[in-house]
């Protein structure tokens, strides 16, 4: 017998010992998938992690109950990258591994239910409830998640726990394996007719059947087989045959006469990319000295900033750097933020690399996400595109990670655990492989551009826009003046207004930024100051008008929009503030004609709407494009020559020490999609304080400027990139527990630490979300001269302190390192 340390996808530390007999299962490799059993009934997929001869003095590990792969379905490098995660992000080994593996490749298992074979029914003594489930048990089993619908009731587990005792029926687990491949019907011609005899004589054969007839020469015209004899082989799909307008019962007598054979294929779930894939790249003198000076930076350094102005063509480069490691056999990671991973940098990717190269995003379904993976194993991929979870993909020999906007905070995972970012997590990868990470953006984060400044990053400029384009000019709009002299109309300045009318007049196009969905963002009683709250959060609701519901934006919670008040019943309801879609509204009324986009994660939750609308765009189908952030981001449009940004006060004084560099970089990029090709673009900003600093330097797109100052804030205030900081959250359904079980953390860390350290507790701006009441307290620390793993130990074993107090029991305690 010897031993193998299991890692089960639970939030418990450490792996878990299992038995297994070396006959059955000769030399099980790391990496590989094992189903074992977990505390009395609980079944799960885990991943081997090592393989010993160490019997455990204290107790009798279980023996394994299946082993699933003969080949691992992790490589060494992601073991020791999810390691280090887990220690790094201060969360359990197996909380990475569930995030890490797709659903489809984590084999579930799942409780069935049928009946006991030594129990005569008649003699047992039941209730309804019980004779219910037994009668459909006489017909055969049935899954434990079934029976609620059956018994239409909420909780049937005791009625199920009540047969059991009884010896009526059995529990049992059934292990399923969550990936199916997708099967498709295929047909060819059979062997004898498919040569130009065979065919003359089946031809022959078929003169008067004209139906027949048809379908072959449908079929001849798909697959030109006495051209290229190896096409009949391969054949046809039966859907592609069919849909060329032939008689489906034709082909079925001529699959029964044996005229054509049909088998079951397995095909590939991923959208084939219809681009050829031989499009060359020509940069400019600009970009070609920009690769050149990342190839240099790459010999000394290990991570290199890019640091490119909008529409200067990173993309290009990034394209010329991942054709030359592809040449030579190396792997790439080209990571996106999140929605952002535009059709367009995908259809220009296809342009180039044709179909050889894999896209993994959050839009992808399970089984999509599995086949990916396998062919990434397989070698198919050695070039993928993905967001931040594309990090955890089985790459084994990686040469390159671009992270693109490595300034975005879709980088960063929140909820749940791991909570990694994944730039700072690539590099980390890189590292594994002796590969190199590009970081590119006009507007980096302040820590990588600190970085790059202190010398622990290269850094690279690119500081003129492709083909001579120019730098959009900058404008505000006063919006306390034009109140006054009564110039505007709803939300929008004069100066905005006129500034689409003369865009839309000359034929181009504009982007509206307001960085809100919905409607209004909350209600109020005109005469009792009422306003709607979500029952779950302690926040108000959204006003959507479409759908004509109120919404939670933190839990999604609905209700029916309210006709009246709550409180006073006053009709007098008001809506305050505004979103997206009352910027739509408005700007309809003011401009009838307007064809208007609207982008906002209301307008793009199915697989392809974020696609269409860009197209639609690109066609020039709609004028104006109002959206949220999603607009700012990547995104290339050849006609867009206005950009209008909305509530900018608002993302100015968001009170968050990052509320400078997230207004500043979003302002930034989105007005780095206007002018993007001969023309120049224009910006209007509206605020109600034109004299910000914030704004001097967006006029001038100068991040340098801005840079300067805000770095000189965080230097003094003790914050990142000079500082490092640890959030952590405690939560409980009970306020005075969560805030109890946060002042005692609090007291046990300041003995150690010093107050000077530790920040709070505080309740945060939304103290209560899905019910559950949140106390923060901030970890503050110098970078240099602590040790980060014992600092880490220290707060994980405070943790269990806490947690072992009795009152405190059911306090839930997220650490969340690095927080953006
Ligand atoms: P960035 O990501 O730096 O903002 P893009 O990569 O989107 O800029 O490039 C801006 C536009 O210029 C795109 O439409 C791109 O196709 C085009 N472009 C940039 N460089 C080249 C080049 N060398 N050859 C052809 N087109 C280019
Ligand atoms: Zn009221
Ligand atoms: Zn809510």
């Amino acid at each position: 017998m010897s031993y193998l340390e299991v890692i089960l996808p639970l939030p418990l530390p450490g792996t878990f010992t299992y038995r297994f007999s070396d006959l059955l299962y000769p030399n099980p490799q790391i990496g590989a998938r094992v189903v074992v059993q977990f505390g009395k009934r609980k079944i799960y997929t885990g991943i081997i992690h090592s393989v010993h001869n160490e019997t455990p003095t204290n107790y009798n590990p279980k023996e394994i109950l299946d082993l699933v792969d003969q080949e691992p379905v992790l490589t060494l490098q992601q073991l020791q990258f999810f390691e280090w995660m887990s220690s790094y992000y201060m969360c359990t080994l197996g909380e990475v591994i569930n995030a890490a593996l797709p659903a489809g490749l984590k084999i579930s298992s799942e409780s069935i239910l049928s009946l006991h074979p030594e129990t005569v029914i008649e003699d047992l003594d039941l209730t309804e409830k019980e004779q219910s489930i037994i009668n459909h048990l006489l017909s055969g089993d049935i899954k434990m998640s079934e029976v609620n619908k059956i018994l239409d009731i909420k909780s049937p587990y005791n009625h199920v726990k009540n047969l059991k005792e009884k010896n009526a029926i059995q529990v049992f687990e059934q292990v399923k394996d969550k990936y199916a491949p997708k099967k498709e019907t295929w047909i060819r011609l059979s062997k004898p007719h498919a040569t130009e005899d065979g065919l003359d004589s089946l031809s022959a054969e078929l003169e008067k059947k004209i139906k027949q007839l048809d379908v072959l020469l449908a079929y001849l015209r798909l697959v030109p087989l006495l051209e290229s004899p190896s096409s009949n082989e391969q054949g046809i799909s039966k859907k592609e045959l069919t849909q060329s307008a032939i008689s489906p019962s034709s082909l079925k007598t001529l699959i029964k006469n044996g005229v054509f054979e049909e088998w079951e294929k397995t095909v590939s779930r991923l959208d084939g990319m219809k681009a050829s894939g031989t499009q060359q790249i020509n940069l400019s003198p600009a970009q070609a000295q920009a690769r050149k000076g990342i190839l240099e930076s790459f010999q000394s350094k290990g991570t290199v900033l890019l640091k490119g102005v909008t529409g200067s063509g990173k993309t290009e480069i990034f394209i010329s750097l991942i054709q030359d490691i592809l040449e030579n056999g190396g792997q790439v990671l080209y990571l996106l933020p999140e929605i952002a991973l535009t059709t367009q940098i995908i259809k220009r990717l296809a342009k180039v690399f044709g179909d050889q190269f894999g896209v993994f995003h959050s839009r992808y379904s399970d089984n999509e996400r599995v086949e990916v993976w396998q062919k990434i194993q397989k070698g198919e991929f050695n070039f993928v595109v993905g967001v931040r979870s594309a990090i955890f993909l089985p790459f084994n020999d990686l040469s390159l990670i671009i992270v693109d906007e490595e300034h975005e905070t879709s980088f960063k995972q929140y909820e749940p655990a791991p909570r990694y970012h994944a730039r700072d997590a690539a590099i980390y990868l890189a590292s594994i492989f002796h590969a190199k990470t590009l970081l590119a953006t006009a507007t980096p984060s302040l820590e990588s551009y600190h970085n790059a400044l202190e010398g622990k990053y290269g850094l690279v400029r690119l500081d003129e826009r492709y083909n001579e384009a120019i730098l959009p000019n900058v404008t505000l709009a006063n919006l306390v003046k034009e109140r006054k002299q009564r110039k505007i109309k709803g939300n929008f300045s004069s100066a905005l207004i006129e500034a689409i009318e003369r865009v839309l007049e000359k034929g181009k196009q504009a982007i509206l930024f307001q960085n809100r969905r919905g409607y209004a963002p909350y209600l109020t009683c005109q005469n009792c100051g009422f306003i709607p709250k979500c029952p779950h959060c302690d926040v108000s609701l959204t006003f959507h008008i479409h759908q004509n519901l109120l919404i939670c934006h933190y839990c999604g919670h609905k209700s029916e929009m309210l006709s009246s008040c709550v409180q006073c019943n006053s009709q007098e309801l008001k809506t305050m503030s505004f979103g997206t879609e009352k910027i739509e509204e408005e700007l309809q009324l003011l401009l009838p004609n307007a064809r208007i986009g609207r982008m906002d994660l209301d307008t793009t939750r199915s697989k392809y709407s974020y696609q269409k609308i860009i197209d639609d765009f690109e066609r020039g189908d709609i004028d104006v494009l109002v959206g949220t952030q999603m607009v700012s981001k990547g995104l290339d449009f050849d006609h867009v020559e206005l950009v209008g940004v909305f509530d900018a006060d608002r993302m100015i004084h968001f009170p968050d020490f990052r509320s400078h560099e997230r207004a500043y970089q979003l302002i930034h990029q989105v007005s780095g999609r206007a002018g993007r090709r001969a023309d120049q673009g224009h910006v209007v900003i509206q605020t109600n304080d034109p004299e910000q600093a914030i704004f001097s330097h967006l006029k001038r797109q100068d991040y340098e400027s801005f840079f300067n100052r805000e770095i000189l804030e965080r230097q003094q205030f003790h914050y990142p990139p000079f500082y490092r900081m640890i959030r952590i959250t405690f939560k409980d359904n009970e306020k005075q527990v969560a805030g109890n079980a946060a002042q005692f953390y609090s007291k046990q860390i300041r003995k150690q630490l010093g107050d000077m350290r530790v920040i709070g507790p505080v309740e945060p701006m939304i103290g209560r979300i899905r019910n559950q009441y949140l106390f923060d307290i901030t970890v503050k620390f110098e970078k240099h001269g602590l040790n980060l793993t014992a600092l880490k130990e220290f707060l994980l074993n405070s943790r269990n302190m806490l947690l072992s107090q009795q009152l405190y029991k059911s306090v839930k305690v997220i650490f969340d390192v690095d927080p953006v």
